[in-house]
């Protein structure tokens, strides 16, 4: 079965749901079929280039929202220091010194439900600094937005617009209870209307079944969007789900090989938790069909080595874009 779903992939057909449906009953070396799929399909698509990014958390914590992994949120106590809104240089010093570790892309990232006028200001200084500044392509995830926000956003040299839809619609509600999986499709729509690239992904591990997870997948693929970040729950103290475990390493590569072959034209990019996820098995997880990934430290967390990253990828014959 995985041979045609394969064969059919390569030749720029799709696999369908109940197709993808049954290769989350895989088990053991069977997974491991699936990860040789993915990382063929990937190569077919993608050839061995590898998209880097970095962010910056550029305005932290004091979130009103509820979402029940994040340290951001005023409502719950994990330790996470609050700044207002960082000034324009500060974030070019940060994203120069990225650009030389190797990002091909920067996102500017504050928390919170949204972005109030005085802020966006803010953020499009900045951008515009960047722009002239720097050779990185420009990415942002301010929260829910409007297209009149967006235009703003893209008129100062905004490439890429992030906001993950976090989980499938049939799980949302147990998630986040502020906000609805809607608003999230809204503002990916209004990205895209104004002329946006969008990375929107989610993350694995919320306490969503494996079915669910296709789910997550193909409402991706309906949107159309670019990028798709793939994050793995790193369980932070202080948040609802500071106990549940992380998906297990080959839970965590079964989940990325089924994301390429859903969808084989969008960059998978690994993101946050994937050392927590992926443990020893990080290096597989680029071969099970990621070509992208972040690099430096997450929003509330420290990332991984950068040395050591990069080093990964060499090894693996991964050439940055
Ligand atoms: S994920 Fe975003 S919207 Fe949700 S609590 Fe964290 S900062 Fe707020």
């Amino acid at each position: 079965m995985l041979n045609k779903i394969e064969k059919k992939i390569l030749a720029g057909g799709g696999i369908t749901f109940d197709e993808a449906l049954a290769l989350t009953r895989f088990k053991g070396e069977d997974i491991l079929d699936l990860v040789s799929a993915g990382n063929r399909v990937a190569r077919h698509f993608k050839g061995n280039s590898l998209e880097i990014c970095s962010i910056i958390n550029a305005r932290s914590h004091g979130c009103s929202e509820d979402c029940s992994f994040c340290a951001q949120s005023y409502r719950y106590n994990a330790g996470v220091r609050p700044y207002p809104m960082t000034a324009p240089e500060k974030i070019l010093e940060q994203a120069i010194s990225m650009e030389k570790a190797g990002a091909g892309s920067f996102s500017i990232v504050t928390s919170g439900r949204g972005i109030s006028e005085g802020d966006l200001d803010k953020v499009i200084s900045a951008l515009i600094l960047l722009k002239k500044e720097t050779g990185l392509k420009l990415c942002a995830s301010l929260g829910i937005i409007d297209e009149r926000k967006a235009l703003l956003l893209k008129e100062a040299g905004l490439s890429m617009y992030h906001h993950n839809l976090e989980s499938p619609s049939t799980f949302f509600p147990w998630v986040c209870t502020t906000h609805t999986f809607e608003e999230r499709v809204n503002t990916v729509k209004a990205a895209q209307k104004a002329g946006l690239r969008v990375c929107s992904g989610g993350i694995v591990g919320l306490g969503e079944t494996p079915a669910q997870r296709v789910e997550l997948a193909f409402a991706i693929l309906d949107l159309g969007v670019d990028s798709v970040p793939v994050n793995f729950l790193h369980p932070i103290a202080g948040t609802p789900l500071e106990h549940r475990e992380p998906p297990l390493p080959l839970a965590c590569l079964q989940t990325l090989a089924i994301f390429r072959l859903v969808l084989p034209q969008s960059v998978i990019r690994l993101c946050g938790g994937r050392k927590e996820g992926l443990r020893s098995l990080q290096p597989l997880a680029f071969m099970a069909g990621a070509n992208g990934v972040m690099i430096g430290d997450y929003l509330t967390t420290k990332g991984e080595d950068l040395k050591r990253d990069f080093q990964l990828f060499a090894d693996l014959g991964l050439v940055p874009r």
